[in-house]
């Protein structure tokens, strides 16, 4: 049997180097609580993105449940049901009501010329989500926001380091949440950042994600989001290395595109201009009339090669009774066709254009 092919993989930098990065962390016994590893990995990260301003936070979950406190919204928040179920999740752990807009056919990301008609008196903000990594229409999001006043909040935990001609992701909107979990192209074991368009609003947000404490007035509720500093030190390290992880994904998103792009049945995320891409993840649609099987069975013909794939983002969010009832997938028909045909292929520093034929190999074997 073939070696096992896992969907993802964690980058590690070299364990010399993370033993170095810890060691004053022994020396000092400050291991958490806005240590020396927690505000060099905010400036790093800043440095990095070309933002004023990251918080930290304990993971990219608990980062954005703190923006939404840190906004006060209250009401509606129209969002894409084609997301991680994070998304969705902190809207209602927030008392907020998701609002479901349908995704673009080419890029999965929301569509803006269906928001407006889901805008009603009690709407609050937009959420949407960089899906995969592809940036949303930014400037038309925004045009609607300015519109109606709302906020608009962007799900960037696919976009780490991803530019539109030039300019950061996590520039767009009044505020980002990024996800540093293992499995995401820059990590810090677990964690996440939040990132505002105004700054007065990172001290607010360190508030939030320390018990509401400031000095000793205890001033606002808050739970305990604090990023560690071993996940700090972590950031530090794997941040020295992440262009590196970003170039080898690409060597094998170049050769998924070249092997797959051209085939009849199978539909590939369009690639945006002016972007730079990050290659977080590999999705392919895979259309059975015309490419001849389901998705569920070109996943099982690569699980009897010992190749993980994963159905992501299956199933739609609105599909969820607990979101306020089960929303039926006809509300949304692109987010539901793209969910139950989608399939992303394995991708992760290290796997190789080698690897990647063999991928491509057994999928195209199943061509009609
Ligand atoms: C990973 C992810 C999250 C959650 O981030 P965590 O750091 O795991 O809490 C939220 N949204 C999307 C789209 C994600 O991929």
């Amino acid at each position: 049997m073939d070696d096992k092919i896992t969907v993802t993989r964690s980058s590690m930098p070299p364990f010399e180097e993370y033993c170095e990065e810890i060691r004053s962390i022994w020396e000092s016994r400050w291991l958490t609580n806005s240590g020396e590893k927690h505000q060099g990995l905010e400036k790093a990260l800043c440095e990095y993105l070309g933002v004023s301003n990251l918080a930290l936070c304990v993971n990219g979950h608990q980062a954005m449940e703190c923006i939404l406190e840190t906004l006060d919204l209250h009401g509606e928040v129209i969002t894409t049901p084609f997301t991680f179920v994070s998304t969705t999740n902190a809207i209602v752990r927030k008392g907020l009501t998701p609002v479901f807009c349908d995704i673009k056919a080419d890029d999965f990301t929301m569509d803006p010329a269906l928001i407006e008609p889901l805008i009603t008196e009690k709407t609050c903000a937009i959420m949407p989500v960089h899906v995969y990594g592809n940036l949303c229409d930014d400037a038309a999001i925004e045009k609607i926001a300015r519109k109606y006043g709302l906020k608009v909040i962007y799900d960037a935990a696919h976009a780490f380091g991803v530019t539109k001609n030039g300019v950061s992701a996590a520039a767009m909107g009044d505020a980002s949440m990024f996800s540093f979990h293992a499995t995401k192209v820059f990590h810090t074991i677990e964690g996440g950042g939040a990132v505002f368009k105004d700054p007065a609003n990172y001290e607010a947000l360190n508030r939030r994600k320390n018990f509401g404490i400031n000095g000793e007035a205890l001033e606002t509720f808050g739970g305990n989001a604090k990023m560690n500093e071993f996940s700090a030190a972590m950031g530090l390290c794997n941040l020295r290395h992440v262009e590196a992880a970003i170039a080898s994904r690409k060597e094998v998103s170049l050769r998924y595109r070249q092997r797959l792009q051209n085939v009849p049945g199978i539909q590939l995320a369009a690639v945006q201009e002016g972007v730079r891409s990050n290659y977080a993840y590999f999705p392919a649609v895979f259309w059975p009339e015309t490419f001849g099987c389901t998705r569920d069975d070109v996943l099982s013909a690569l699980a009897q090669h010992n190749i993980a794939a994963r159905k992501y983002f299956y199933p739609l969010t609105s599909s969820v009774a607990a979101f306020g009832g089960a929303h039926p997938d006809t509300e949304t028909p692109i987010a539901s066709a793209v969910s139950k045909n989608v399939l992303c292929l394995p991708l992760y520093e290290g796997l190789g254009a080698e690897n990647a034929d063999r991928i491509c190999d057994v999928i195209l074997s199943l061509r009609k």
